[in-house]
């Protein structure tokens, strides 16, 4: 049997579910039941079923979660923009884009480089290894910014009917489908891109009362 290349890297390596070691008392080092010890086999090339599943779903989704996190809903929330910290005129850069900027140059060096035969690339030890790396690679992100988005209201931007902090902002119903800003006080719905833009005025606003806050302190000296 070969095992999973996941038991010749760093991390989590693969078990296979129900099959266990011969010593194996059937129950952890934590004390919970043990619920498989021995390595999961290698059934797709050097991958494990589990890894080569993933795999799969990561290669089948990766093009529309870029576009996601390029666009993305999460973006629109305020404790996510970036200000470049530089003396010149500032633009925020929403993190979820800026990570949607690195993962999409780290995800095009690799099919580059690999090319789009998983069954083949997961033959060599290397190809096995390298699609480990991209799927955990993905999942790290998606961790992070998760394209299933949730309905929470919205911090700091105000309402432009009635200049309260009500705004809640509402996912699609469905991929690609219309999101709802509303305000909770006065009912009124807002464009999704004028309440961006009046989070990135605001961010910018902030950074510059902190640039000219720093300049007295300066003078004050
Ligand atoms: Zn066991
Ligand atoms: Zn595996
Ligand atoms: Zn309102």
């Amino acid at each position: 049997m070969i095992a999973c290349i996941t038991h010749e890297m760093s991390g989590w390596a693969c078990r296979a579910h129900g099959v266990h070691h011969e010593g194996c008392t059937g129950v952890t080092s934590l004390g919970e039941a043990c619920l498989g010890c021995a390595p999961a086999e290698a059934t797709a090339g050097m991958l494990c079923a589990s890894c080569w599943r993933k795999l799969v779903q990561v290669d089948h989704d990766i093009m529309p979660y870029l576009a996601y996190l390029r666009t993305g809903p999460s973006s629109v929330r305020v404790e996510n923009i970036r200000v470049k910290t530089s003396t010149e005129p500032s633009i925020p850069i929403p993190a979820s884009v800026l990570a949607a900027h690195d993962l999409g140059a780290y995800v095009g060096d690799w099919y580059r480089y690999w090319g789009t035969e998983l069954r083949d690339i997961v033959t060599s030890p290397d190809g096995a290894r390298a699609a480990v790396e991209l799927y955990r690679e993905v999942q790290r992100v998606q961790r992070k910014w998760p394209a299933v988005d949730r309905a929470h209201r919205v911090p700091y931007v105000k309402c432009r009917a009635c200049k309260k902090l009500g705004l809640v902002y509402k996912p699609p119903l469905e991929y690609r489908g219309d999101i709802v800003v509303q305000c909770r006080f006065c009912h009124a719905v807002e464009p999704y891109e004028l309440m961006l833009l009046d989070a990135m005025v605001l961010e910018q606003e902030q950074a510059k009362t902190g640039q000219s806050r720093r300049a007295q302190e300066r003078e004050q000296q």
